[in-house]
């Protein structure tokens, strides 16, 4: 009973670790994974997760041109084939493009083949929209693994996390969702924001404040390989 009861408890710490492990921002088993960039500069990059959506995606683009910024959106390979107008409107303005899977299912406990199939269904997507630079890589819900990490560093990739989350809580109102941005950023961080659903009404409200606040504060905001590019972080071989 005893032995019993110490083997449960070693598999629960396993567990508990491999859970931890999924989803730790600054660390992976294989690869460079990206949370914040170190540099002195007074450096921000706005990043968007999933999408293109219509509708959403001319809005947030309308907010960003008004005011000269560019930022990285992380789409999915699914949206991107739904919506190439829109993800071709994103290129067009001259935002950098992320592979946010093409399914959005956690990418755990999953076959490398699998992994990489999701990889190069979205990666063509977004060339088959006109997308010419590097391709980043951002994992669904900032999960990974094992596989995953293995997969990106054979194909010299690294991961993109975010050192901000301030819409993460899905009842924030956007004055709140402002203020969080503003408030915890730092030179080099990458601030996470949803923008696409029909849910995101705060974030989209909150995009103007977020922004203007960013600037009264003297930060210029970049797309995240020019963050890259401005840092001390090595972040390995380019995606090709
Ligand atoms: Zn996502």
């Amino acid at each position: 009973m005893k032995r019993l009861f110490a083997l449960l408890l070693l598999l629960a710490a396993l567990g508990g670790g491999a859970y931890l492990l999924s989803k730790a921002r600054g660390f992976q088993l294989f690869g460079t994974v990206v949370a914040r960039v170190d540099t002195d500069q007074p450096l921000v990059a706005l990043t968007f997760d999933d999408g293109p959506m219509p509708g959403y995606t001319e809005q947030v683009l309308g907010i960003l041109a008004g005011r000269g910024v560019r930022a990285t959106f992380f789409v999915t390979g699914r949206e991107a084939e739904e919506h190439a107008d829109e993800l071709h409107a994103l290129i067009a303005a001259g935002h950098e493009i992320g592979n946010h899977s093409f399914s959005h299912e956690r990418m755990v406990l999953v076959r490398p083949a699998w992994v990489e199939n999701e990889l190069a269904r979205t990666d063509a997507a977004i060339r088959a929209a006109g997308y010419e630079a590097s391709i980043l890589f951002r994992p669904p819900y900032g999960k990974r693994l094992v596989t995953l990490p293995w997969v990106l560093e054979q194909q010299g990739r690294i991961t993109v996390m975010w050192d901000t989350e301030p819409d993460s809580d899905p009842n924030a109102g956007a004055e709140r969702i402002a203020r969080a941005a503003v408030d915890s950023a730092e030179p080099g961080s990458i601030i996470l924001l949803h923008a696409m659903y029909a849910s995101r009404d705060a974030t989209r409200d909150a995009l103007p404040q977020i922004i203007d606040g960013l600037h009264a504060r003297g930060f210029r905001l970049v797309t995240v390989s020019e963050l890259l590019d401005a840092g001390d972080i090595a972040p390995g071989p380019r995606p090709q």
